[in-house]
């Protein structure tokens, strides 16, 4: 019976600190965006000949065999290839999802999911978690109306007038996909860094102008992860295998006992709703 209850443990402790790195592993905004942005590029005009799916969570996807990529474009954290015909493939890469384009006479890699063939290439969905979906769908790209993008620019009053009924941390409601699409962890972190607010702060209590510092500095901080291709402080890989390079410019996320770049003091880190947030005390406030 003890030797349950420890095996037992073992697996919850093992799966603890699966998730505990998996909680660098998510891709954000600026990772997807670098994936659609590097898609567009290699498959625009491109015919689809073929779908391969490897994992029959992802449930019955019909296939796009035969259409031709018109474009591709980001909604979220979501990507929708505009396809000949009406249609678009929907991917979302949810957790752990990575792509990767890659030559088809390699052989395949553990965790693929599924391939989408292009002659001599192929691109593959790289999954451990398996929480990615993906869909055809009749109606073009594009068809639903647009979601509130931080790297497009927020529409401060209407955040505030959402926020001001709201009683969470500023961090939280920055992160709550279902107001701003895009932001998790790391981004969120830098983004109250670059806007001098305490991640803790009760979102309520936001005046406008703090709005309006917190819309300029996730733009300007999801504007540079994207051109630095994300952040890898795990496993991120953009679609051709490189890692991204703006976890050498980050000002808080992980940088704990670290001095600020800004006021020189320490960057602290407190846990909140089980996720790590990095901030500077002496000059967030
Ligand atoms: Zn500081």
């Amino acid at each position: 019976m003890g030797s349950l209850r420890e095996g037992r443990r073992a697996v919850i402790v093992a799966c603890l600190l699966e998730m505990k790195a998996l909680e660098k592993v998510m891709p954000e905004l600026p990772e997807v965006e670098t994936l659609c942005r590097q898609l567009q590029q290699v498959l625009s005009g491109r015919t689809i000949r073929g779908l391969a799916v490897h994992d029959l969570r992802l449930g019955q996807v019909a296939s796009p065999a035969g259409k031709r990529v018109l474009g591709v474009s980001r909604r979220g954290k979501g990507l929708e290839f505009a396809l000949t015909g009406g249609h678009s493939l929907c991917l979302h890469l949810r957790m752990t999802g990575r792509l990767l384009w890659r030559s088809s006479r390699l052989p395949p890699l553990p965790h693929t999911r599924f391939t989408l063939f292009f002659g001599t290439d192929q691109c593959i969905c790289i999954d451990p978690r398996r929480f990615a979906t993906l869909s055809l769908k009749e109606a073009p790209a594009g068809e639903a109306p647009p979601m509130p993008d931080p790297l497009r620019g927020l529409e401060t009053s209407r955040l505030r007038e959402i926020a001001r009924k709201r009683h969470l941390p500023v961090k939280s409601f920055l992160m709550d996909q279902k107001i701003i699409a895009g932001i998790g962890n790391i981004y969120a972190c830098e983004i109250l860094h670059r806007s001098a607010i305490d991640p803790l702060r009760g979102v309520c209590s936001l005046s406008i102008e703090e709005w309006t510092e917190v819309s300029t500095a996730a733009k300007a901080v999801l504007t540079r992860a994207v051109e630095c291709r994300g952040t890898t402080v795990s496993d991120w890989r953009d679609l051709f295998g490189q890692p991204g390079t703006f976890q050498n410019e980050l000002a808080a996320y992980a940088r704990e006992g670290h001095p600020c770049r800004r006021c020189g003091g320490i960057i602290h880190r407190r846990p909140l709703a089980g996720r790590g947030t990095w901030f500077c005390p002496s000059c967030q406030r």
